[in-house]
């Protein structure tokens, strides 16, 4: 049983060697808060076989002392592109690697019209896919921001009345969050109630809760840069035999994929896996997104748990299972786990049942 995944140091150095270039060129703020630490809007990581050079600006002088790890710093007086080439930072380096997916057209330009002799070679997924594997202190910070979000819901569920609007309860959620110690939220909250739950991203307005209502909640936090993910069914009053039945199915689904997280299973075997247990109960065109995605310092990344994605889902990874099924004119239901993927199936990070809650 690996308890354990490779450093990043580690990984980003295979990843250079795989795409056979002399240095890395890290510039994405999150891939770069990833490899080195540092959690400022603007830096530069060259990650060379040995060199490694971070650059940043004046403003970022005092925090790239303290946080960044692993790189000579330095804080030119005019701008990073320019000090590569001027500070000569990358002379001796042939063929140079970056995000296409993540620079300005602009900014590649400037690249290659500053450092002519180089070969710029541009790659989508960068560092995904060595994003994807986390290691135990990162999983144990996704399970920190993960607790805050579930006491947070706990806490909002023993406000929540008729009479509250949508708006209001995602200020409960946002502003306990942040008090109880969350960096930030991962996202938006969701709060949808009724029809407005079929809204698969509703975003939180003034509609008032009504006896009777459902209201879908789906939030996170980040701590540390890292995200927390969570959907909950709330039942204002007894529910309806419509949605208790709809949710149960949403419930098997997940529970479905997660049994179906074994050994060698693709990001599609664990989609479908949901999928099927929603087409057999006859709402196969009501599920119109993705079973999950992967959470890291990013809420949203690699890899994609879809039907259209057949990598197999990356042990060391952690996941949501999100299934849900949406009526429009009525309600929707979506419920969310976030699991861990070990080579002995999966762990999972939320602790809370998945039950409807009936206040
Ligand atoms: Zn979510
Ligand atoms: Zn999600």
């Amino acid at each position: 049983l690996a308890s354990d995944w490779d450093s990043p140091e580690r990984r980003i150095e295979e990843r250079r060697r795989a795409l056979g270039v002399d240095a890395l060129l890290i510039h994405d703020p999150v891939d770069l808060r990833w490899a080195s630490g540092f959690t400022g809007s603007n830096g530069l990581l060259l990650w060379g076989a040995e060199a490694r050079h971070f650059v940043t600006d004046g403003r970022y002088a005092a925090q790239a002392a303290t946080e960044v790890r692993g790189a000579q710093i330095h804080v030119p007086g005019y701008d990073l592109f320019g000090f590569l080439s001027e500070g000569g930072l990358a002379g001796g380096l042939r063929r140079v690697a970056f995000a296409s997916d993540m620079l300005p057209v602009a900014a590649w330009e400037r690249l290659r019209s500053l450092l002519p002799e180089i070969e710029w070679v541009g790659v989508t997924a960068f560092l995904s896919e060595a994003r994807a594997l986390k290691t135990d202190a990162e999983v144990e910070t996704i399970r920190r921001a993960q607790r805050l979000t579930e006491s947070v819901f706990s806490e909002v569920l023993g406000l929540m009345r008729p009479g509250m609007t949508e708006r209001e309860v995602a200020a409960e959620l946002t502003g306990r969050s942040l008090r109880g110690g969350a960096d930030g939220m991962a996202f938006d909250p969701i709060v949808a109630v009724a029809e407005r739950s079929a809204l698969p991203h509703a975003r939180p307005t003034d509609r008032v809760i009504a006896p009777g209502d459902p209201v879908l909640i789906d939030f996170g936090c980040t701590v540390q840069g890292y995200a927390s993910d969570m959907t909950r069914m709330v039942s204002i009053g007894p529910p309806s035999d419509a949605l208790v039945r709809v949710h149960g199915i949403v419930s098997a689904a997940l529970a479905a994929a997660e049994s179906s997280i074994v050994p060698g299973a693709s990001c599609r075997d664990v989609d479908l896996a949901a999928r099927r247990v929603i087409e057999e109960a006859g709402y196969g065109d009501r599920f119109p997104h993705s079973l999950g995605h992967g959470v890291g310092l990013s809420v949203h990344e690699y890899p994609a748990v879809s039907w259209r994605n057949e990598d197999p889902l990356p042990e060391g990874s952690v996941v949501t299972l999100e299934p849900g099924i949406y009526l429009p004119g009525a309600f929707g239901v979506r419920i969310e786990d976030m699991v861990r993927v070990l080579p002995t199936g999966p762990e999972r990070l939320t602790a809370v049942d998945r039950d409807l809650v009936i206040l």
